[in-house]
């Protein structure tokens, strides 16, 4: 079959590989859409995050949806042709953090689409049956594909437990940060500032509904000098920045909370010891997500986030490099860029 097949960083191609086959209590999925993930450009411009390294012939794509096409799909109710979701993770199930439920904890979980895993960017994948989710009536493919991400950001909320009435401040407009902001509308924040250094995103964050938006922090910080608390109560970071969390708690006001979800470039990232001390920050650092899933799906069914809303490109399969090089080099507005068969 066809697959996007990486070599290293910057080496990516739409080539051969061997179709899989669905294990026991497997389905086989024809894949109908796959997003780019900023984790997917780490591989592109590193060949790795951290201990993930790009080995040869791997495949990325976590953030997908496809139809059942085979395996024990039908004897649990998901005839061939139905349109599933995907939760990219498969946690073991049996360690303490997955005895916990706390499943996104799961230090020997595998990852589709992070090495050695392969990924979705492929005509089929095989899942575990556990991992996929029945969609109501009327949803797309790619909505169903952008669950994933909105189940990060949804995540992040959820750390941050806002209450009624929260200044919050989002640093990153990419897809984490505009899909927080589309949540926290519906979560009782009563000024969401977005910062972000790109004035496309910046537009797009103020027609998501941010009630400002700011290129830099210095910005952002002038806005809000003679208020009570000249910061933000709660920030989420959602960058690739190796300062983005020492950005978040240079915006974030004295007792405040710092919600960290983006993976910074080269895997470091700065805090300043005495400004976090002195302000008494609450820092959390966001990994994966809960089981949201039925929460995400619910959202989208009603209509409440049009996650559709940031798609900026949709590109076949067979133009995976060039959808690659359009989002690592920020060209012509790319915020998701989405790939259809
Ligand atoms: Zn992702
Ligand atoms: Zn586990």
């Amino acid at each position: 079959m066809s697959a996007a097949v990486m070599n290293g960083a910057r080496d990516v191609e739409f080539s051969r590989v061997i179709r899989p086959v669905a294990a026991p209590h497997e389905v086989l999925i024809r894949v109908r859409a796959n997003s780019l993930c900023g984790s997917d450009l780490h591989y592109w411009h590193e060949g790795r995050i951290g201990s993930a390294v790009v080995g040869t012939a791997f495949t990325p794509g976590h953030e997908f949806a496809g139809e059942i096409a085979g395996g024990s799909g039908a004897a649990h109710g998901l005839a061939d042709g139905t349109l599933v979701a995907i939760d990219p993770a498969q946690p073991c199930g049996e360690c303490y953090w997955c005895h916990q439920g706390n499943q996104h904890l799961c230090p020997t979980m595998v990852f589709v689409g992070a090495p050695p895993h392969a990924g979705a960017m492929a005509e089929y994948i095989a899942v575990p049956l556990s991992s996929v989710f029945a969609l109501p009536p009327g949803f797309t493919a790619v909505q169903a594909a952008l669950l994933e991400p909105l189940g990060v950001a949804m995540h992040a909320l959820d750390l941050a437990r806002l209450r009624p009435g929260t200044h919050l401040a989002i640093l990153g407009a990419g897809p984490i940060g505009l899909y927080v902001l589309m949540l926290a509308r519906q979560s009782g924040a009563l000024n969401i500032s977005v910062i972000e250094p790109l004035a496309y995103r910046r537009d797009r964050a103020a027609e998501l509904g941010a009630t400002s938006t700011h290129g830099d922090v210095a910005g952002y910080l002038a806005s809000v000098r003679g208020t009570p608390t000249g910061g933000a109560d709660v920030v989420i970071e959602a960058t690739t920045s190796p300062h983005g969390p020492r950005h978040a708690s240079e915006v974030a006001r004295i007792g405040g909370k710092v919600i960290l979800v983006g993976i910074p470039d080269g895997d470091e990232f700065s805090l300043t010891g005495s400004l976090v001390r002195r302000k008494a920050l609450t820092i959390k650092l966001s990994r994966r997500m809960g089981h949201v899933y039925p929460r995400a799906i619910e959202y989208v069914q009603r209509g409440l986030v049009d996650v559709e809303a940031i798609v900026t490109h949709r590109l076949p399969l067979s133009q995976v490099r060039s959808a690659f090089a359009l989002l690592a080099e920020y060209n012509d507005g790319a915020i998701k860029v989405v790939l259809e068969p």
